[in-house]
């Protein structure tokens, strides 16, 4: 015999007496069937702010399957899994660094890409969910850096490939134009769509044309921006901004004054021909590192309207801890400069998505993968340092509570996705 009562006759139906099927119901509320909840996630009554879609307002954002399935202005709890009340926050797609140096690799015994750190130590717990390496691997060893890092980290790795072979191996190997191959790194660039975004060039002192010319053939050929590095002493800033396309980004955009490729003149105004390639469509990103945002440049430029497409960090292991911080403590400079939060949240998604031409990322339109930040306004006093070790000093700084990764929380600044300590403890 059986306790169960179906066991062995489909066809026969027992009535329960309404008594004891609660007592069931209490006993076993488990076994009994619910409605199945349609949403894993709901971030409840947060400030989203998406510029793609153009909301900026109180919303509530839905996830299941590691995509966004829903925005409204309320969603009931009940169709989620787990609900995460998110009210006084902003929400945001998660935030994309176009700098970084995030190749950690070997190469016969030694470590290579000597200056670059593991990007899930850094950028998880400030919200960015997606990084560009900045060229710190070439067309030769981009399969280990796919392999060692690409393939590991919970962080979203995207590239720039260096028109150097071997990316940045220091000297000599940087100044061999010899193995600056156009071919070779648009057909490596072909093999990874998507995830080698554009080229790099950047780290040659000499002052022929040759290797930038090879990199913008590279990018011809391989259709994707060119990422020029200021690190090119020997060749005129003019003649780097002509020669750019539209659609090609320049980094380091704040550097200081004694620089000749300071993108202001010496009574501090913007040069003419920077606004010309602007207008030509050449894309500004910030790349603070450990000595290339001024205060002294940016403040002005901003005065003039000069504003920076996207808040590269140039993360690297001597930035990290410098004035840069990471990407919020720059957003938080520019919010404390006066940019507004709006402007600051669509320079460093949607913006910086179209710049890579990623436009599936930065963004939370239905059926987008669920990469989130939500972000707190901390008030109060404030230092935010540059380059040259002066500082701004300011009353907000921007804090990332909660960062989402495809559906999953990877960061949880206070816990507000962890469940209550008196629901566990027994007493
Ligand atoms: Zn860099």
């Amino acid at each position: 015999m059986t306790a169960n009562p179906t066991a062995g006759n489909a066809n026969r139906i027992y009535r329960f007496p309404t008594a004891t099927l609660l007592l069931f119901i209490f006993l076993f509320p488990r076994a009994v069937p619910v409605p199945a909840q349609e949403f894993e996630l709901l971030l409840k009554g947060g400030h989203v702010i998406d510029p793609k879609n153009h909301i900026d307002d109180r919303m509530d954002v839905a996830i299941a399957k590691g995509k966004i399935t829903a925005i409204a202005r309320d969603i009931p709890a009940g169709r989620a899994v787990k609900m995460i009340d998110v009210t006084g926050l902003y929400v945001t797609p998660g935030l994309i660094d176009l700098h970084t140096h995030v190749f950690v690799g070997t190469r016969d015994g030694f470590a290579d890409g000597f200056s670059s750190v593991s990007p899930d130590d850094i950028t998880l717990k400030a919200g960015i969910t997606t990084v560009v390496d900045a060229g710190t691997s070439g067309w030769r060893n981009f399969p280990e850096f796919k392999r060692n890092m690409i393939d590991r980290s919970t962080t979203r790795i995207l590239a720039f490939l260096n028109i150097a072979g071997l990316g940045m191996t220091g000297f000599p190997s940087e100044e061999d134009v010899n193995d600056m191959d156009a071919r070779m790194t648009a057909l490596v660039i072909g093999q990874y769509p998507g995830i080698i975004v554009g080229v790099k060039i950047g780290h040659y002192r000499g002052s022929e044309w040759t290797p930038f010319d090879r990199a913008l053939e590279a990018g011809k050929i391989a259709n994707v921006p060119l990422f020029v590095e200021c690190h090119l002493p020997q060749l005129p800033l003019e003649g780097i901004l002509e020669r750019m396309r539209p659609g090609d980004i320049y980094t380091h955009s704040f550097c200081t004054a004694v620089d000749r490729t300071c993108l202001l003149d010496d009574q501090f105004r913007v040069r003419p021909y920077v606004w010309d390639a602007l207008k030509k469509g050449i894309r500004f990103d910030l790349g603070h590192g450990g000595g290339m945002f001024h205060f002294s440049i940016a403040v002005p430029a901003f005065s003039q309207g000069f504003l920076p497409n996207s808040f590269g960090t140039d993360l690297h292991r001597f930035s990290m801890n410098s004035g840069m911080k990471n990407m919020l403590d720059i957003m938080s400079k520019y919010l404390n400069m006066g940019m507004t939060i709006e402007d600051i949240i669509f320079r460093a998604t949607w913006n910086s998505a179209v710049t890579i031409k990623r436009e599936d990322l930065g963004n939370l339109g239905e059926g987008a993968v669920a990469d989130l930040a939500v972000l707190r306004i901390r008030t109060g006093n404030f230092g935010f340092v540059d380059a040259a070790g002066y500082k701004l000093e300011g009353d907000r700084r921007l804090e990332a509570e909660l960062t989402i990764r495809e559906g999953k929380v990877v960061w949880d600044q206070n816990g507000l996705a962890a469940r209550a300590l008196k629901d566990t403890v027994k007493h």
